[in-house]
């Protein structure tokens, strides 16, 4: 791809951060597609030595590199631990596989009873419509879909998923994800839309998406449009880090919800990215200014080519526990863990019920002081 950044530095010395205010076609979400970095030689870092991009440019043989204009200019190219950076940046560490990661350890593929859906919970379908993304996070879980070019589901593989959803009245929550599906042409996303809602006992539609983090322009009144007129839809992201929240994201969720599109966010827990308690609550916070609603926390997948990002269990029940009595209730997502194999996703949540002895239990609260609550007594029979 020979997309251009424009003759501004977006970092240089003495320049205007790069934005709106002098860059008209910054909010053009084609723009920022078709001016993604795609070439390690285009990153303004200059901590980054000759030998290092050399480096890096083999990892992006097998796992490329697509960062949006917009995500770029929210990380400190001073900083070599950016948090942001470190979600986008292709890592050398991703080359060195682990025995106990696998392409897929969810088993999503196995679990596929017809091509793009997988049906692990009786209510729910997963509907995957394409691998097409705006940014590859480098902590993908769906690393292995990876390709030059996009995959889309073609037509026949639609009518196929559409055709085991009708042909399965238990399925009442159908969930797009990808890959983004709101990356689709909008044509191609307000069909399949239009024909998922049609059938009778689909209740809810949820669509995931990373679009509001990192192409927030994309948000725009055309597939506003779209996604009312087949409501009742949820929409999850997934911010990772408060450096994410900006003016720009922030209005692309508000855009959302004043359509009636409830927004909920999926962190994964990313070691030196946002292992800290400090780190999520202060992310909590500040989705709940922006209305958005922290859903879970994601014990980040055993994938291939992401083993660096993993933290113990321990890390997360821990941040649960500096969560819970210390913010808001809604600030507390669900710590989970998606089982290898295809186990389901289980909730971790920090130890409160101390013992029972007779009638009586003992708690801690979150101050680690103790009391006691008395169960009622068995009904006589
Ligand atoms: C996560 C997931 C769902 C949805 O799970 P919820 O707990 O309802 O959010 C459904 N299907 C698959 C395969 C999933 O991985």
């Amino acid at each position: 791809m020979n997309g251009s950044l424009p003759d501004i530095d977006p970092f240089g010395q003495g320049l205007k951060k790069m934005d709106s205010r002098n860059m008209p076609q910054w909010d053009d979400w084609q723009w920022q597609m078709q001016n993604r970095i795609r070439d390690i030689d285009r990153l303004p870092f200059k901590w980054m030595d000759p030998d290092q991009r050399h480096r890096l440019k083999s990892v992006c043989q097998t796992f490329p590199m697509a960062i949006t204009p917009y995500y770029l200019s929210l990380i400190n190219p001073e900083n070599p631990e950016d948090p942001l950076m470190r979600q986008v940046l292709p890592s050398v560490q991703e080359m060195t596989h682990s025995e106990h990661s696998l392409s897929d350890p969810l088993n999503e593929d196995a679990n596929s009873p017809v091509r793009g859906l997988t049906h692990r919970y009786p209510d729910r379908a997963l509907f995957i419509l394409t691998n097409a993304c705006a940014v590859y996070c480098r902590h993908c879980t769906r690393k292995r879909k990876w390709s030059e070019g996009w995959d889309i589901l073609p037509p026949e593989e639609v009518e196929g998923a559409l055709n085991y959803i009708r042909h399965h009245p238990e399925i009442r929550d159908v969930l797009i994800s990808g890959g983004d599906p709101l990356l689709l042409p909008l044509s191609f996303l307000a069909s399949v839309l239009k024909e998922v809602r049609s059938i009778p006992h689909v209740e809810i539609i949820r669509i995931g998406s990373r679009i509001p983090v990192v192409l927030p322009q994309r948000i725009d009144p055309l597939l506003l449009e779209v996604l009312d007129k087949n409501g009742p839809i949820w929409l999850n992201t997934q911010f990772n880090h408060p450096n994410e929240i900006t003016e720009a994201s922030a209005k692309a969720c508000d855009l959302l919800l004043r359509k009636g599109i409830p927004v909920s966010n999926q962190t994964v827990l990313l070691r030196g990215i946002n292992d800290r308690p400090e780190i999520i609550k202060a992310l909590n916070e500040k989705l709940l200014r922006i209305k958005v609603r922290p859903y879970y926390l994601f014990q980040c997948d055993p994938v291939t080519g992401t083993e660096h990002f993993r933290t113990s269990i321990w890390t997360g029940v821990d941040i649960i526990e500096h969560l819970r009595g210390h913010t808001s209730g809604l600030a507390i997502p669900h710590f989970v863990v998606d089982l290898p194999g295809g186990g389901g996703k289980v909730p971790i949540i920090p130890d409160y019920m101390m013992h029972q002895s007779g009638n009586e239990i003992t708690f801690r609260n979150y101050e680690g002081k103790y009391f006691v609550h008395n169960e009622p007594k068995e009904p006589a029979s």
